[in-house]
């Protein structure tokens, strides 16, 4: 059965077919790394990895681009409050935007393309869009001429006066039409820029995305792009123009990317996540009271094109799912997990539009018939089919005893102590002495646990 994606070009679920099987091809917008990344910047990237694990047990190659806007006004004003080169904000930030998502279970994309290391192709494709007549340069801009494409709104189905008053356009002089957006802008001297037929400047933002997946995926339509539910007016519009116009040759009628996937937004119980409302939840500080693999579960706790409410109370019960989850795991020991795929009913789930709570129910259920199996053919069955499950989630993927401990080394390192002075204490058969150990440590939420002469430990 063909997975079943929702297309927000035809606003329906419709079976995935990539133009060439052996590469399937997958744009998403990526981060603008001025800042840390919050709850709602990770939900787009889990969910689309969750996508490009399905498509990669489905497909032998796919190249998934995701690109760093490293160029950008906010960026801009971040260097200049601190006093250091653009770079230093950059770097900073997508170094810490790596480290965040690879605790969230997020595996890299196959390119991560830089704006700053695509001005020439940028410049190029603005070149193609005044040569064809879908551009025009003025008072030291670009502008894209909006009327000049007529299927200008297809992808947000909005009509020309939402998209003139959504699009906050400040009436410019040189704009020919209202509804006209930038391509190219002049920078004063202490503005990062670039030389280019129209001057020393920089990019509008839309067009960055345009010019990397030519350069990256090529120039004939790409199979999948992807984003935030915020970006299909006006930026996915702005890129379907630039990328439709400037590439009329090698398109060949076809749409520039075939189907188009949008999250939902997170809320913060149940408000609207704001700088001036103080409730802007950073995935860093998340990480501090809460595993990521328990911050990715929350995440996949909604449906992707539904808007999830975050709360305390749902990553803590995203945290004891994995305990039930791992604790299963734990109690499969014994058994080497069996070489096997996903069951047919978890893959059906996740292919059905990416039903990551449906999905989530089977793992359960999975781990449910583990639990009551005693017959070890069964059990390593179902053992693999927990990991094998787990991984198209980027679940279930760390020992159970790591988890089950958690991640604190200092304290693991006491633990052990600790269990070894129990242990002489009951060589020397001193029980009150032993107890107490245990007794101190359990007050502490750590379970000593003795089973076949060895004792091991858990968290409560
Ligand atoms: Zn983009």
């Amino acid at each position: 059965m063909a997975t079943q994606i929702y297309n927000t070009l035809s606003r329906r679920k419709e079976a995935f077919t990539p133009l060439d099987p052996n590469r399937v091809t997958m744009y998403v917008c990526g981060p603008t790394v001025y800042n840390f990344a919050h709850i709602g910047n990770a939900r787009p990237a889990v969910a689309f990895d969750v996508l490009y694990r399905l498509l990669q047990r489905q497909f032998p190659s796919v190249v998934y681009v995701r690109n760093v806007t490293d160029v950008d006004d906010k960026i801009n004003n971040a260097a200049k409050a601190e006093g250091v080169p653009i770079g230093t904000i950059t770097e900073r930030y997508l170094a810490a935007y790596h480290a965040d998502m690879g605790a969230l279970g997020v595996l890299p994309p196959v390119i991560e393309p830089k704006v700053t290391q695509h001005i020439a192709a940028i410049i190029a494709m603005i070149e193609r869009l005044i040569g064809n007549g879908h551009a025009y340069a003025a008072d030291g801009h670009v502008l894209f001429n909006v009327p000049s494409f007529k299927d200008y709104g297809a992808l947000s189905h909005r009509d020309r006066d939402e998209m003139i008053a959504g699009a906050r356009v400040d009436v410019a002089p040189y704009k020919q039409d209202p509804a006209d957006f930038v391509l190219w802008k002049p920078s004063a001297d202490d503005m990062p820029g670039w030389d280019s037929p129209w001057g020393r400047g920089r990019p509008g933002w839309h067009i960055e995305c345009s010019a990397m997946i030519d350069t990256n995926l090529g120039s004939g339509p790409i199979d999948i792009h992807g984003g935030g539910h915020d970006l299909i007016f006006p930026h996915h519009e702005n890129e379907i123009a630039q990328s439709t116009c400037a590439n009329k040759g090698t398109l060949g009628g076809q749409p520039f990317a075939r189907y188009w996937l949008h999250n939902g937004f997170v809320n913060v119980d149940a408000e609207k996540m704001s700088k001036s409302l103080g409730n802007v939840l950073l995935v860093r500080d998340l990480i501090g009271i809460a595993p990521g693999e328990a911050i990715r579960l929350a995440l996949l706790s909604a449906h992707y094109r539904q808007p999830l409410d975050w709360t305390e109370a749902g990553m803590r019960e995203a945290k004891a799912q994995l305990d039930r989850l791992y604790r299963t795991l734990d109690g499969l020991n014994d058994v080497a997990a069996a070489d096997v795929a996903a069951p047919v009913a978890f893959v059906e789930a996740l292919s059905d539009d990416l039903n990551t709570p449906k999905a989530l129910a089977e793992l359960h259920a999975i781990a449910n018939a583990a639990n009551k199996s005693v017959e070890p053919a069964e059990r390593a069955r179902l053992k693999g089919e927990l990991v094998a499950a787990g991984w198209l989630l980027g679940l279930l993927q760390q020992e159970p005893a790591a988890w089950l401990q958690g991640g604190d080394a200092d304290e693991a390192a006491a633990i052990e102590a600790a269990i070894a002075a129990r242990k002489a204490a009951r060589a020397a058969k001193n029980w009150a002495e032993s107890d107490r150990i245990r007794d101190e440590w359990a007050a502490r939420g750590i379970l000593l646990e003795d089973k076949g002469g060895e004792t091991t430990w858990r968290r409560a």
